[in-house]
């Protein structure tokens, strides 16, 4: 893993997401922030049994502060809800020397830079992949795999296409999991503040699918 992630940190494979890192302009609350604008790693055991993939960093968030859903209301959500379910040693993820620890599963995403607008190019999903599948290769007791938002979901299929299995019939369906080979696919809403202020995503919802995905992994 670590030369796994030395390869992503120099990675600048995509020119836009290097470009919009480097010029964007910080807002006033951050102004005296200094930020990562760096690929983002993968963060936890790697030796779990639950992997979660997300999408992409948010600019103000992962790119700020260094670390995977960090620093920004997604990462609120989803710590918060991470820990109820016993996931996480504390409730929240402020910054990387927080504390925060994740147990039995390991938080990665599809996508290592902050895109515009959280929108990465097919381009820049395709440049990233194979980090993504090394990681998934590295979890040797992987037992399900939590994918947050579409792109998250597309993300893991590609990498079972690669390992030629038959993914037709797979479809994103919030809160909905196949089983595949023994480890469980599920996915879930990203938990963009978009998705929770609309209650597209609710918390107990959530909550309880991460509380079943804790019984499983541990059954
Ligand atoms: S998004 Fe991935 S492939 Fe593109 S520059 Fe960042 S780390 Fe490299």
């Amino acid at each position: 893993m670590d030369r796994l992630d030395h390869d992503i940190l120099k990675c600048k494979k995509c020119e836009r997401l290097v470009n919009y890192r480097n010029n964007r302009e910080v807002p006033l609350k951050f102004k005296n922030c200094k930020y990562w604008n760096k690929p983002v790693l993968g963060y936890g055991d790697i030796n779990g049994n639950l992997l979660v993939i997300g999408m992409a960093p948010a600019f103000n968030g992962g790119n700020r502060t260094g670390r995977i859903f960090t620093g920004d209301k997604s990462s609120d959500f989803l710590i918060s809800s991470l820990y109820e379910a016993g996931f996480t040693n504390i409730p929240t993820s402020e910054n990387r020397n927080d504390g925060l620890k994740y147990n039995n599963m390991y938080i990665t995403l599809a996508v290592r830079c902050a895109p515009p607008d959280n929108i990465p190019l097919k381009s820049e999903i395709a440049n990233c992949s194979s980090y993504l599948h090394n990681e998934i290769d590295s979890m040797k007791n992987l037992k399900a795999v939590l994918c947050l938002g579409k792109l998250a979901f597309d993300s893991a299929l590609s990498y079972l296409k690669i390992k030629k299995i038959n993914t037709k019939k797979l479809k994103f369906i919030n809160g909905k999991y196949y089983e595949i080979n023994n480890i469980r696919l599920y996915s879930s809403y990203h938990p963009s503040p978009r998705n929770v202020n609309t209650k597209l995503l609710k918390k107990n919802d959530f909550i309880n699918l991460l509380r079943s995905i804790d019984n499983y992994v541990k059954s």
